[in-house]
């Protein structure tokens, strides 16, 4: 979508910290940290929120899923313990409608979230 946020920085039409990226998925350095590590995890397809997702998405959900833990794996993070959030519409505080998982770790999380 042309005027999507995130499609821009899949697109490297928007500078961002990209820690990986393949044919179907990209992961960036969040810009507003909330942890050391604090990456989102976006599919390069444009779908707005989860309650958009069809059967037809199930493989790339699973590939943003596996490659969040992928990225915990290697930021040795998995043992110690880590968040994934997805934010969906307003009131949870979904701000970029373009589907992204929040992966954040590298301390203690209170719970539950605000
Ligand atoms: P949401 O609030 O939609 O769940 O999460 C959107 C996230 O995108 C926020 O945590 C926000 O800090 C991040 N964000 C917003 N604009 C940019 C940007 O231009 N670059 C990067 N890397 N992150 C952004």
């Amino acid at each position: 979508m042309a005027d999507c946020l995130f499609c821009k920085i899949a697109n490297h039409e928007v500078p961002a910290s990209i820690v990986y990226e393949d044919d179907s998925v990209v992961a960036f350095n969040d810009i507003n940290t909330e942890a050391t590590t604090h990456i989102l995890v976006i599919q390069r397809q444009n779908i707005a929120t989860l309650n958009d997702i069809k059967p037809c998405h199930d493989q790339i959900v699973g590939e943003v899923v596996r490659r969040a833990a992928a990225i915990a794996a290697e930021r040795k993070i998995s043992a110690g313990g880590y968040r994934v959030v997805f934010n969906t519409n307003r009131e949870a505080g979904q701000s970029v409608f373009h589907i992204h998982l929040h992966l954040i770790g590298g301390r203690s999380l209170g719970w539950p979230p605000g």
